[in-house]
């Protein structure tokens, strides 16, 4: 693996050596020049500088003691004081792993320290709280110095981070602070004897699962995203240890100054909906969406779709369901004229009860469904809307009288 190296003696003018990197990641230190997480390995400041002051050197991959890295890391995310719930998630998983590979099960909290004893309700046996409140909002370089601290200190040998917006900036500067890899996305997770991590993830547009490894690096990361693991029942007495830990002025410096927070109204996630309709392209136009909007709407439930109607620009994309789109977990998902890709069916599978109208028999969706109609959407969706309001209609009767 290459590694960027700065030669110190080699730099006489350090201004003009500063302006050598157009991403800003040189910076000048007390110790010399340094290279901050901003670096992207371009290789620009290796090219221009005439005597050798930056090179690239290759590192002995081999050189990692794996024996000093053990157990099972999960980055504890949180939004507006509360833990996300992917972060339970991915303590199941840990927990799992963890009976198979040996070692603990850590969870990482940066700010928010009040919620720190949750975290063990969930499978941790030590949660490691950075509970100054300069952390309690987020500013990347402070929390990405942070999670090195962590890292260097406990030795993970294992880092599972929820793929929230603020864990997909979070995952990548941490994993390259350790030029470790981090395989985005993992549907599945295991675990092999010589404890190597085995990210399993949809390749090549979902034709393939491929199965990744990090055999010569500690720590090995994985993001997941929410609502692709079982998040485990909450135990009521459990075990494990809150460990608080200092925070060094040095690692809350930020180019970041938080002036205000605003908060974005949040929008109705398919992620959370109990009940969704997902309509595809045996829609024949965009008004024929409102089609599917009753229906969901007539049962309570959110409206999604497959990507060609995203493409088209017949429906918002935070309602795509798949692969390059949410991956969703409801109670019941009635699918309309939905073919079954393996795309789309990765953000689906997980769904209890999966219903599918479809005019093809022999259409894949119906591999997946548990109850399926083969027919005209354009006639069964009426019939079943009306069903379902004339039954809301007579509950509604039945309750007054
Ligand atoms: C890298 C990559 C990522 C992708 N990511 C996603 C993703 O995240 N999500 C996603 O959805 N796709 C994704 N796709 C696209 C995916 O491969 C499929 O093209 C897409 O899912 C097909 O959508 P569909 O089922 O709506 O359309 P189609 O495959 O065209 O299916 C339409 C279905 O409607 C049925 N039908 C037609 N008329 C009627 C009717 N009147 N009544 C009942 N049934 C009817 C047909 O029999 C057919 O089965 C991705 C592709 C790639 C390459
Ligand atoms: S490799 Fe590129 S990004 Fe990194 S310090 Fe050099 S010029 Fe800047």
């Amino acid at each position: 693996m290459r590694k960027l190296v700065l030669r110190q003696e080699a730099i006489a003018d350090v201004e003009a050596f500063l302006k050598l990197c157009p991403f800003g990641a040189l910076e000048s230190t007390p110790s010399g020049v340094a290279i901050t997480a901003g670096c992207k390995m371009c290789g620009l400041c290796v090219k221009k500088s005439k005597h050798g002051e930056a090179v690239f050197v290759e590192e002995d991959a081999r050189s990692v003691d794996k024996s000093l890295w053990s157990g099972i890391c999960v980055y504890a995310d949180h939004e507006e004081g509360e833990i996300h719930p992917v972060t339970f998630e991915l303590l199941g998983k840990a927990r799992e792993l963890a009976a198979k590979a040996g070692g603990k099960v850590y969870a990482l909290l940066i700010g928010c320290k009040d919620k720190a004893p949750e975290l063990l309700h969930y499978g941790a046996d030590e949660v490691h709280v950075y509970g100054d409140e300069r952390l309690n909002d987020f500013r990347i370089e402070p929390y990405a110095a942070v999670f090195e601290d962590f890292v260097r200190d406990v030795k993970p040998a294992v880092i599972f981070v929820g793929a929230t917006p603020l864990g997909r900036q979070l995952a990548p500067r941490a994993a390259a602070k350790f030029r470790t890899g981090l395989t985005a996305d993992c549907t599945s997770l295991d675990i092999d004897e010589a404890s190597n991590l085995i990210q399993i993830r949809p390749a090549f547009g979902g034709n393939i699962m491929a199965q990744i490894s990090t055999p010569n690096h500690r720590p090995q990361m994985a993001t997941v995203r929410y609502k692709v693991m079982n998040a485990p029942a909450r135990q009521e007495n459990p075990s494990g240890s809150v460990i608080e830990r200092s925070v060094d002025d040095a690692l809350l410096k930020s180019g970041i100054e938080t002036l205000h927070v605003a908060k974005k109204e949040k929008a109705k996630t398919i992620e959370a909906a109990e009940i969704i309709v997902a309509c595809g392209r045996g829609l024949k136009s965009k008004d024929d969406v409102a089609l599917a909007k009753r229906l969901a709407d007539a049962l309570g439930g959110e409206l999604a779709c497959t990507r060609p109607l995203v493409e088209n620009g017949w429906v918002e994309a935070r309602r795509q369901i798949g692969l390059s789109g949410r991956t969703v977990r409801p109670k019941l998902i009635i699918t309309l004229g939905v073919s079954g890709s393996v795309q789309f069916v990765a953000g689906m599978k997980g769904s209890e009860k999966i219903f599918a109208i479809n005019k093809d028999e022999n259409a894949s969706i119906f591999k997946t469904a548990h109850y399926g109609i083969v027919g005209d959407l354009y006639e069964i969706v009426p019939m079943l809307e009306k069903k379902i309001l004339d039954n809301k209609i007579s509950a509604g009767k039945g309750a007054k009288a």
